[in-house]
């Protein structure tokens, strides 16, 4: 049973250039205290939540992510943690998470997050540049920027992160290597940095192709990653997951139950949970959710969903284990599939073990260098290499699932 627990908080002031989440639009100027709107998603999120069955396993990590989470007033906050916690329990040492964007929360609102037991901030900086956040559709500028870490430094937070986007129009090797830099001296327990994805259905879908000028071409953003691994490193963070790097101990205990391929609950619109063994995506506007989940009340919470199938399974804990520096645990793997696909997984991989882009782990944790026929029998962890397999993990995942969709 899921022990992780995800909020969607679907509000924003705007939408970004890049971003096709579901959310809604609350404008530039509505007030977040008096929005009947934000009531009545409080009040469908908490029936969701006293309705999903549970075994009253505590939860371990519950995270607030959206839309910008930062535009819930506490009291909403507050009433949804009450919820869980007195539907499954949370646990005293939960990782309990939230994302906020700059300009979007004042500094009395960060005090009543952290004293209701938020403990985790991820702040959703993307760029330190006017320019480039004013090319995405951002809300806010580098003075809303300075002003969220003041807060954040004035509350004495040090679990937080800082999200960056490499690959964005007109960005440059040297913008890019700015916005590190100021992020590593911000000093944060962890950065994200994602690289942009053009998603047709966005304004930047529409307007830009992939790898044409105003957008970095691959050799631009490749060159990015590298920096980014470089940079980040050498500033003492550990490059744990392909797009995530973090202080020792301060590593997202909440998405490593996602890497790992491990259940979790999701709640509100548009949120995808995965229990049961089956993966579920909730309606993706409020007017829909809310109607769904009167439904699921009358029903007795009947969710249609369809059970993973076996090759489902092995195809995503090799997609989402291999985001990870450790790699996967293949004597885990070979508990829940025969033996066979370990070899075929193995013999995949020779080729980009030769290449330096796939490393192989023994049961003591030691590389394994010289390999034959028969090395997959002494195999207990693949991993890819960091930064050139990380980069060309999509490859590396299209050898594996070619090979394997066809016999699991
Ligand atoms: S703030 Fe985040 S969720 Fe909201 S529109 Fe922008 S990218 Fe999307």
């Amino acid at each position: 049973m899921p022990i992780s627990a995800y909020l969607h908080i679907p509000f924003c002031r705007r939408r970004c250039y890049y971003c096709d989440f579901p959310i809604s639009v609350l404008g530039d100027k509505t007030n977040t205290n008096q929005s009947g709107s934000i009531v009545e998603y409080a009040q469908f999120l908490c029936e969701e939540i006293k309705i999903t069955p549970t075994c009253h396993l505590p939860l371990e990590t519950v995270f607030f992510g959206g839309g910008t989470p930062s535009l819930l007033p506490p009291r909403y906050l507050e009433k949804i943690l009450l919820t869980l916690d007195e539907h499954f329990g949370i646990d005293a040492n939960a990782e309990i998470s939230i994302e906020m964007d700059p300009g979007t929360f004042t500094l009395e609102q960060l005090h009543d997050y952290k004293k209701l037991g938020v403990n985790r901030f991820s702040v959703g900086v993307q760029s330190f540049n006017d320019k480039l956040l004013e090319k995405c559709g951002r809300f806010h500028r580098l003075k809303d920027i300075e002003q969220t870490i003041n807060f954040i430094y004035q509350t004495n937070i040090k679990n937080f992160s800082l999200d960056l986007i490499s690959g964005l129009p007109y960005q440059t090797l040297e913008t890019w290597e700015l916005s590190l830099e100021q992020a590593i001296t911000i000093n944060p327990s962890h950065i994200s940095c994602y690289d942009l994805v053009l998603e047709p259905v966005t304004a930047f879908g529409k307007q830009y192709k992939p790898g044409n000028f105003p957008l970095p071409d691959d050799e631009d953003t490749s060159k990015m990653y590298k920096i980014t691994q470089q940079k980040l490193t050498k500033a003492g963070y550990e490059h744990y997951e392909i797009s995530n790097y973090a202080k020792l101990g301060y590593q997202c205990r909440h998405n490593l139950f996602y890497w790992e391929n491990k259940p979790y609950y999701g709640f509100g619109m548009g949120a995808a949970s995965y229990t049961n063994n089956q993966r579920f995506t909730r309606p993706k506007t409020r007017k829909t959710y809310y109607e769904w989940v009167k439904q699921l009340k009358l029903s007795g919470y009947v969710i249609s969903a369809s059970n993973l199938s076996r090759v489902d399974i092995l195809l995503e804990t090799l997609m989402l284990g291999l985001r990870l520096k450790k790699g996967i645990n293949l004597s885990e793997i070979s508990n829940r599939f025969e033996k066979d696909i370990i070899e075929k997984i193995y013999q995949t991989l020779i080729p980009y073990h030769q290449a330096e882009l796939v490393y192989f782990k023994n049961i003591n944790d030691n590389f394994i260098t010289e390999i034959n026929n028969n090395s997959w029998q002494s195999i207990h962890r693949i991993m890819l290499s960091d930064p050139d397999g990380f980069l060309l993990s999509n490859t590396i995942l299209a050898s594996l699932f070619d090979k394997l969709e066809s016999i699991v």
